[in-house]
């Protein structure tokens, strides 16, 4: 398929007439053709008028209709075949058995979205039937469902241009929720968003939908992507970024007439504890690994181990020297664009330059590629790591920090000191349970997923998933971006009470033609 630059507004294809966006090579800054001109106001209006145009068709529509739709992309996208992994190559850095791997996860997570719109469980049906004899007040009839909230933006990621980007998990959930979407494209990777973008498109045609459930918007976060979140017509935004772009949403979002949620994911540090007993155990091979995960991906994971956690001791002496060794052989790796890159080292300017930060290692410079990644290991004891918040910066890259404690009261004040994460992981053995029982209820509140023994890059797209967690790993505590409960983001609660039989919805009705799990009266049935 030849890459036009042109948007999706609806079936049309557009060109822009705004900045011009182009994809660059990130291994060798080369430009990448074509140019991507960025959209106005005009068509933002144009795309998210579609949208609304499109919701109550779209949302009313027989569920089996949706998962079809949602079946479909990921077959149009599967149809792209190599010309959508070569050109995702180029413009992000990442090998092939990555993207390779990603694409089947964008896909899986369609498929997984068309299951979960089936079985209509999400619907969260409660009927409480009337009570007319009740005293001093007989009750009413009264029965809820969830229905979608509207039409949804979508900010595609730079570090997952398939699987949190144009078809990713914020799409596929809020179409899965009955929500049209339009996707601000990540302008790091325009011509993989155009293509999977297509595939979208092609989806809404094949499968006789209103052609505004669908929109893709190239263009700065600043014109374009301000302008969407601004528009009336949506009623939801979905980011994944900096911590920066994801609160001028949220500002954005609160500041206009009528507030809408956003669901950014920010900036998480992800700490790893290493408790006494596995520590002594086998310091060198924790430490390996400990390396393998921080450098996977160019350590570009949301869920990157930045933080390691243990109590001072000669294993932990171990582990950072087999660190430092492993470290120093770690090649370096083209990061995702220029601009990541050279934040990543902005940030380890900032890290070193505090006094109290030790730079253990860093990484080997192997390749001639430009905008290379090296790894940076730091070691601080827990008085400093609590009296520098400079300290729990995101490095976004292969870059973390080991704070030594001196007891476990001390490993509880640095994480009660901790801000907001998405993950954080326990590395224990039986015997240090009292020690992972004293740490739970701190992270409960701290985090959103709690690992035992295992490493927390690498993220299930499951039921019981949850990656999201507070602030600032996310701008909304209450929800995930990945696994089916992230559909909840895109879903309000309808109350209907005195409905007579025929103008109920028909998941609500009495004897349940769709078959779904419902609360009737205080019991699940
Ligand atoms: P970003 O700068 O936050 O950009 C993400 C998206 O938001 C882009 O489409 C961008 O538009 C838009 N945007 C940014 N600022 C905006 C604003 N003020 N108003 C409206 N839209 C805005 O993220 P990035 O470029 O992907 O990476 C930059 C840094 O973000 C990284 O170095 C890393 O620290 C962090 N990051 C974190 C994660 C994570 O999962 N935690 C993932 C990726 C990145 P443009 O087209 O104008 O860029």
């Amino acid at each position: 398929m030849t890459l036009t630059g042109e948007m999706q507004i609806g079936q049309q294809c557009v060109a822009g007439t705004g900045e011009a966006i182009q994809a660059v090579n990130p291994a060798n800054n080369q430009r990448l053709e074509p140019i991507y001109l960025g959209g106005n106001k005009d068509h933002v209006h144009q795309a998210c008028t579609l949208a609304w145009q499109a919701f109550d068709d779209y949302r009313t529509r027989p569920f089996e209709q949706r998962a079809v739709f949602l079946e479909t992309i990921a077959l149009e996208i599967e149809a792209l075949g190599d010309v959508l992994i070569e050109r995702a190559m180029l413009e992000s850095g990442l090998p092939r058995a990555r993207l390779e791997g990603e694409r089947g996860r964008t896909c899986g997570q369609l498929r997984l979205f068309a299951k979960t719109v089936r079985d209509g469980n999400w619907l969260d049906v409660r009927i409480d039937h009337a009570l007319p004899e009740r005293v001093p007040l007989p009750r009413a009839d009264l029965r809820q469902q969830h229905i979608a909230l509207g039409p949804v933006a979508v900010f595609g990621a730079s570090n997952f241009p398939l699987a949190f980007s144009v078809a990713g998990g914020d799409t596929a959930s809020a179409l899965a929720a009955g929500c049209p979407v339009v996707v601000k494209a990540h302008s790091a990777h325009p011509g993989t968003s155009e293509l999977v973008g297509k595939a979208i498109q092609n989806a809404v045609k094949i499968c006789a939908l209103p052609e505004g459930v669908f929109s893709l918007l190239f263009g700065t976060g600043k014109t374009v992507g301000a302008s969407l979140v601004e528009h009336p017509a949506i009623k939801a935004v979905g980011f994944t970024g900096s911590r920066q772009g994801g609160m001028a949403l949220v500002k954005l979002a609160q500041q206009r007439k009528e507030p809408i949620p956003v669901y950014a994911e920010m900036s998480s540090i992800n700490p790893v504890y290493l408790l006494p007993n596995v520590l002594n155990t086998d310091p060198v091979k924790m430490a390996q690994a400990f390396v393998a995960s921080l450098a996977m991906g160019a350590g570009q994971f949301c869920t990157n181990p930045g933080l390691v956690i243990a109590l001072e001791s000669d294993a932990l002496t171990q582990f950072k020297e087999t660190a430092k060794q492993s470290l120093a052989k770690t090649p370096s790796q083209t990061m995702l664009t220029a601009g990541i890159c050279t934040a990543f080292e902005k940030n380890i300017a900032l890290v070193t330059a505090q006094s109290n930060a030790e730079l253990l290692a860093t990484g080997a410079t192997q390749s001639e590629n430009q905008n290379q990644c090296v790894g940076h290991l730091f070691a601080v004891n827990a008085d400093e790591f609590l009296s520098n918040d400079v300290l729990q910066t995101e490095m976004f890259g292969v870059a973390s920090i080991v704070v030594s404690c001196d007891s476990l009261e001390q490993v509880k004040q640095v994480t009660e000191n901790l801000e907001g994460q998405l993950t954080a992981t326990l590395h224990m053995q039986p015997q240090d349970r009292a020690f992972a029982q004293e740490l739970l209820p701190i992270l409960e509140r701290k985090v959103g997923r709690i690992l035992v023994n295992g490493w927390p890059t690498g993220v299930e797209v499951c039921d019981a998933m949850v990656h999201g967690g507070p602030y600032p790993s996310t701008s909304d505590t209450r929800t995930t971006s990945v696994g089916t409960e992230a559909i909840s983001r895109f879903l309000r609660p309808v109350c209907y009470q005195n409905f007579p039989e025929d103008l109920l919805p028909t998941a609500m009705q009495s004897d349940n033609p769709l078959g779904v799990l419902r609360m009737i009266d205080g019991k699940k049935a």
